[in-house]
């Protein structure tokens, strides 16, 4: 069985790890760096870039580039975080036909899966030429609070990259694994997880190979990012009182600022000051401006404190959930990149009234323990339990659009849940069933994952038909749904709209896409390779052409000539096999021109000659 290799797929950076002799290890990428950032561009000749290449190019082309896709997955468009995000992000964010948040670039539409499929797919590259074997299988972390349309998104984004997910953990729980239990038995721990655009806390108790995940809490559109949008605003206000100019509308100067801001919040995190140098960020009739200012620790620490704290809650509620108090918590694991800010860690420290653990890396331990589970999964370390909750209510929508929990938050998955239904109405044919997910009373609050109609159903009179629906989240946190007509004991049909955001016809289009795209991208590559001989052969034999002319017969010459030629026009005519046939022939001819001079040489002279000289 070949490695099951573990990848945080996150917001800002993903992460790719797999375990050598039992310890996980985290897989450098071809630059050497350990993570990459989670970002796609695309050129205007359709070429797709992933990672660094694709975030510098954000500065250039950020109509093209496409960054924290996370936000947007198994997100409805009309949800008030997509529309906000499509303010704050320089590529368009656009409607789908089933109303879900799509990327536009250019003429093309993509959906949230596909572009983390092109990260997930970077990621599994990282580590195929690594380990130099092909890898087909991973567990892909999720933040806890991601419900069943998100997590659901991140399966097909594995689907279209050719990857079989064969678990999707959540990231906290991936943190704990890789902290360890040997050494951890009979421990509380909080995991605090604050990225770049998500945030998780959960309470997990360890004992005896256990990790026992006891509440789940977090907000899926709160990380670093909102840190930085608080100090672009900043400068930006700054910018507007220096030189009267509002940046907000110009998206180009606006993600140079982006870029500069999140440089800045780094140096703050161990520096107590920086410099912001932005030069020619606008211009206007007496001239380009420049943005130079200075920024301190404190200063960023009053701009986002609010932030930070908008963290508390949800830490009070795992809590709460948990029936934990704060000073029970034995050990607080610090994950995700954000944690490394000072403020963050002291609010942290306040409020469980303990220092956080030191030991980890938090911004390589969920890709750690999730290669920890793949290599479990593979029997190459010592099986674990995990038993995770889910994050959300599950139920359905009854009379008057009242939301009725079938499976409340915090129940440790797998779990299933089942329900009997029938007909309003005599006679009625279909019973019609809306499934959701979410905290909130009413059932238009909460997000709608699937609706269908069981059918068909005998005629009968009102109340008399019986129809038991099962409703099972599985260990991945993903709802499957079936139903049973307790009259005729018949299993119904049950049409599920895909809570992904796309069906599975869908995922296999996108795949047979990706996979002319590979086919294409192979091609052009091969082309490209052909082109560099081809100019290479050229070279060398108008050269020769020059040096011999007088030397070699006038046949050869003509006919080394007329194949330079032939070459020339099949290279601009850019057809691969016409390039080979010409390239294959001007070598057979300027091979005459190089068999022409060396025949003309005598080599026993030349070596006579040699031996003459040496002796
Ligand atoms: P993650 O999603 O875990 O990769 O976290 C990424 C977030 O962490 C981004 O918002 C980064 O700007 C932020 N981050 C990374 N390094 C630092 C640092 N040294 N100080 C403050 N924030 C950081």
């Amino acid at each position: 069985m070949g490695k099951i290799i573990g990848i945080d797929l996150g917001t800002t950076n993903s992460c790719v790890a797999f375990v050598d002799n039992g310890e996980p290890k985290v897989i450098p990428n071809a630059e050497g760096s350990r993570t990459t950032p989670s970002v796609v561009s695309f050129s205007k000749d359709g070429e797709r870039r992933v990672g660094s290449v694709a975030k510098r190019q954000g500065v250039t082309n950020p109509h093209s580039t496409v960054f924290a896709i996370k936000r947007l997955m198994g997100l409805d468009f009309a949800a008030e975080a997509a529309t906000k995000h499509a303010r704050v992000v320089p590529y368009e964010v656009v409607e789908s036909e089933r109303g879900d948040a799509w990327v536009q670039i250019g003429d093309e539409q993509f959906s949230p899966p596909e572009i983390s499929a092109m990260v997930l797919e970077k990621m599994r590259e990282v580590a195929e030429s690594f380990l130099g074997e092909d890898v087909q299988e991973a567990i892909v972390t999720v933040p806890a609070y991601f419900n069943d349309a998100q997590r659901s998104a991140t399966i097909a984004a594995g689907k279209i990259a050719g990857l079989e997910v064969r678990r999707i953990i959540n990231e906290p729980t991936a943190a704990a694994l890789a902290y360890g239990f040997e050494e951890h038995e009979g421990k509380r721990v909080a995991v605090y997880d604050l990225g770049g655009g998500t945030f998780d806390i959960s309470i997990l108790e360890i004992s005896d190979g256990v990790f026992s995940v006891k509440s789940t809490a977090g907000d899926t559109h709160l990380g670093g990012e909102d840190i930085d949008n608080a100090l672009v605003d900043e400068l930006g206000r700054r910018f507007e009182e220096q030189s009267g100019i509002n940046l907000r509308e110009d998206r180009v100067a606006l993600q140079r600022l982006k870029e500069q801001a999140e440089k800045a919040k780094h140096e703050l995190s161990s520096a107590l000051e920086t410099e912001i140098n932005l030069p020619f960020i606008a211009s206007d009739e007496s001239g380009p401006k420049h943005l130079e200012t200075a920024i301190k620790r404190s200063d960023l620490e009053i701009l986002v404190s609010e932030i930070v704290d908008r963290t508390l809650g949800p830490c009070q509620q795992a809590l709460d959930d948990a029936g934990v108090k704060r000073e029970e918590i034995d050990e607080i694991l610090l994950v995700g990149g954000q944690t490394r800010m000072p403020m963050v860690r002291s609010k942290v420290s306040e409020f469980f009234g303990k220092d956080p653990h030191k030991g980890v890396n938090p911004d390589e331990v969920v890709a750690m323990g999730a290669a920890l589970q793949g290599a479990a999964l593979t029997g190459e370390v010592e099986e674990v339990l995990l038993l995770d909750v889910t994050p959300l209510s599950l139920g359905v929508e009854t009379g008057g659009g009242v939301f009725h929990r079938l499976i409340p938050r915090n129940t440790t998955v797998p779990t299933r849940a089942k329900e009997i239904f029938t007909t309003s109405v005599d006679n009625q044919t279909f019973v019609p069933i809306h499934v959701l997910q979410g905290e909130r009373d009413m059932a238009e609050n909460n997000k709608s994952l699937a609706k269908f109609e069981l059918a068909p159903i005998l005629p009968a009179p009102r109340g008399v038909p019986e129809v038991e629906v099962t409703f099972d989240i599985d260990a991945d946190g993903v709802v499957n749904v079936s139903a049973k007509d307790l009259g005729t004991g018949r299993e119904q049909n049950i049409r599920v709209v895909a809570s992904s955001g796309l069906t599975e016809q869908e995922i296999e289009r996108i795949i047979g896409e990706a996979d002319a795209y590979k086919m294409t991208d192979q091609k052009r590559k091969e082309l490209a390779e052909l082109r560099n001989t081809a100019e290479a052969l050229l070279y060398t034999s108008e050269r020769a052409v020059a040096e011999c002319r007088e030397l070699v017969a006038e046949e050869i010459v003509a006919q080394v000539e007329a194949d330079i030629q032939s070459l020339h026009v099949c290279i601009d005519e850019g057809d691969a096999i016409a390039i080979k046939d010409a390239l294959e022939t001007l070598e057979l001819s300027a091979y005459k021109i190089a068999e022409a001079m060396y025949g003309n040489v005598d080599l026993d002279t030349a070596v006579e000659g040699e031996a003459q000289t040496d002796s």
